[in-house]
C-alpha cells in the first residue's frame, strides 16, 4: 500500500460514457484511488438517443446500474425489452410512394434504448466522492519508466501524478496522440499514422421528435413510435427508435458521399443545421418517413469520423478506452457499448488481488490482448453495415443476398461475452506472470 492507503492511483482522462463507466467499475475496488479529469465544466452528453445491446446490458447489470437505468429511462416502454429485438429495414427512397420491407432484423438479444443524458447520469450518480475534477483539460503526459509516477499536465498550468493513466478522452484523444508519438520512437514512424481520425464520408442529422406529434397510420401507432426502424435509400438512411418512456423518438438521418471517405473535413465536426436541410436530404421518401423528417427541430449535424484500427491500446502503464481507442461509425450502435466493455474488463483486471503497483503492465497487456481484436473487428463490421444499409455494398439492392448479409454482420453481438473475455484475460495475465517469475529464476 502507498502512503495514502491506496494500492495504486488510476487517472481517467475524460468523463464521457467510457470514462465514467470505468470509474464506476473501478469503484468496486476501494483500495484503488481514482481521479477523473474532465475538460468540460460538467459531465454532459451531446446528442439524442443511444442504444446498447444485451452484452452491454450484462455489464450494466453486473455493475449494479440496472435498476437506476430502468427507473430513469423507462425500460418498461415496450419494444426495448423484446427478447427478439431488432430493426425493421425498409426501402424508403420511393419517390413519395409507400415503401416496403427489405429485412426484419432479429437479434439474439434485446436492445435497450436511452436518452443520452439519462444514460450518463446513471454513471455520474455512482462516482466515488472526491474523484471528479472538472475543467481539467489534459495537455500532455510523461511516462518515464515502469515504476515512477506518470506526470499529467493540464492546460490551466496545473499538474498531477498517477500510476496508471487511462485515456477515455474521445475520438480526438490527447492521450492517443502522446502515446503514438512515444510508440513511434521505438516502433517506427508508421505509428504516427494512427493518431488522426479520418472522415467517413457520412454526415448525420440528429434530433429528438415528440412522439405524440407522429400521427397514427392505418389504425396503428406510427412505426417509429413502436419499433426501431431503418428507412433506407441509396447513400442515405434514417435510424429511429422510441426513447424516454416512449415520449420521444430519436431521429438520426445519415447521408454519405462515398468518394469523400478519407478526404479532409475542414468544417466543424458538429454544427447546427436546419429542418429545411434535413427535409431536402430526404425529399420524396415514403410518406411515413417524410412525416418524421418534417417534425425534426433544431437538428445537430455531425461529420462522422473514425479511426484506423489501432495496433495497440496500451503503452506500458497508459491505456486507451472507448472512442480514444476504437472510434467507429455508428451503424451498429456499438461505440458506447464497446467503451463499456473496455471499462468492465480493464477494471476487473486492475482490481484483481494479484495486481499491485509492481505488475500493472501485466494487467494492461491482458486488457490489450482481449480488447484489441474484439473492438477493432466492429470498426470493420460497422463500416460495412453502413454500406449495406445505404444499398452501395456489393449486394446493391438485391435483397435476397443483402438481407442475410445484414443479419450476419451482427454475429459479434452474440459472441464471447464480457465475463468470458475477462476470465480469458485474467488467465492470460496470470500465466504470463508465472512465466516471468520462472524466467527470472
Ligand atoms: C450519431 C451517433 C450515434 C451513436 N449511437 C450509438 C449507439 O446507439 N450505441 C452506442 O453504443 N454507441 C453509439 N454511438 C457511439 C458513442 O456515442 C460513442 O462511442 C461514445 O459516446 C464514446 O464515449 P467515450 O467516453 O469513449 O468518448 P466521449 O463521449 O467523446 O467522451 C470523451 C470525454 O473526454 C473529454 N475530454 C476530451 N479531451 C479531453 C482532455 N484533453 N482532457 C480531459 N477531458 C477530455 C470530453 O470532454 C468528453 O467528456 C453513436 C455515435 C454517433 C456519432
Amino acid at each position: 500500500m502507498q502512503a495514502s492507503g491506496s494500492k495504486f492511483r488510476v487517472a481517467i482522462c475524460g468523463g464521457g460514457i467510457g470514462g465514467l463507466c470505468f470509474a464506476a467499475a473501478l469503484s468496486r475496488y476501494p483500495e484503488i484511488k481514482i481521479d477523473v479529469y474532465e475538460a468540460a465544466q460538467s459531465f454532459k452528453e451531446v446528442g439524442a438517443g443511444i442504444m446498447v445491446w444485451g452484452r452491454t446490458w450484462q455489464v450494466l447489470t453486473l455493475l449494479g446500474l440496472e435498476r437506476a437505468l430502468r427507473d430513469i429511462a423507462g425500460l418498461e416502454s415496450g419494444s426495448s425489452e423484446d427478447p427478439d429485438f431488432g430493426f425493421d429495414f425498409r426501402r424508403s427512397d420511393t419517390g413519395g410512394e409507400e415503401g416496403h420491407r427489405i429485412h426484419l432484423l432479429r437479434l439474439p438479444c434485446p436492445g435497450h434504448l436511452f436518452h443520452r443524458a439519462h444514460f450518463l447520469q446513471a454513471f455520474v450518480d455512482v462516482l466515488p466522492e472526491g474523484s471528479a475534477h472538472l475543467g481539467k483539460r489534459l495537455e500532455s503526459y510523461h511516462q518515464a519508466n515502469f515504476l515512477s509516477p506518470i506526470e499529467l499536465n493540464f492546460t490551466d498550468g496545473s499538474s498531477a501524478a498517477c500510476d496508471v493513466l487511462v485515456g477515455a478522452d474521445g475520438i480526438r484523444s490527447v492521450v492517443r496522440r502522446w502515446m503514438f508519438n512515444d510508440l513511434a520512437k521505438t516502433h517506427g514512424r508508421d505509428m504516427l499514422n494512427f493518431i488522426q481520425p479520418f472522415f467517413s464520408g457520412t454526415v448525420i442529422y440528429r434530433s429528438l421528435v415528440p412522439a405524440e406529434s407522429l400521427r397514427d397510420r392505418d389504425g396503428q401507432m406510427h412505426r417509429a413510435r413502436r419499433e426501431a426502424t431503418m428507412y433506407c435509400g441509396l447513400n442515405k438512411h434514417i435510424v429511429c427508435y422510441p426513447v424516454a418512456r416512449g415520449t420521444l423518438v430519436n431521429f438520426v438521418g445519415m447521408a454519405t458521399i462515398p468518394e469523400a471517405e478519407g478526404s479532409p473535413y475542414t468544417k466543424p465536426w458538429v454544427s447546427e443545421s436546419s429542418r429545411e436541410e434535413v427535409l431536402a436530404c430526404f425529399q420524396n421518401w415514403e410518406p411515413e418517413a417524410e412525416e418524421l423528417v418534417k417534425l425534426v427541430q433544431k437538428p445537430l449535424k455531425w461529420a462522422v469520423h473514425q479511426l484506423h484500427p489501432l495496433p495497440t491500446y496500451i503503452d506500458r502503464r497508459v491505456a486507451l478506452l472507448g472512442d480514444a481507442a476504437h472510434a467507429m461509425t455508428p451503424h451498429q450502435g456499438a461505440g458506447a457499448g464497446q467503451a463499456i466493455e473496455d471499462a468492465f474488463i480493464l477494471a476487473g483486471l486492475l482490481g484483481d488481488p494479484s495486481v499491485t503497483k509492481n505488475n500493472l503492465t501485466d494487467a494492461l497487456e491482458a486488457y490489450n490482448h482481449v480488447r484489441v481484436p474484439f473492438a477493432n473487428k466492429i470498426i470493420g463490421t460497422s463500416r460495412h453495415a453502413g454500406a449495406m444499409y445505404e444499398l452501395r455494398s456489393a449486394h446493391g439492392d438485391d435483397y435476397s443476398t443483402l438481407a442475410p448479409a445484414i443479419q450476419n454482420q451482427w454475429d459479434w453481438v452474440d459472441g464471447e461475452d464480457v465475463l468470458a473475455q475477462l476470465e480469458r484475460a485474467l488467465k492470460w495475465m496470470k500465466e504470463r506472470g508465472v512465466a516471468a517469475v520462472k524466467a527470472s529464476l
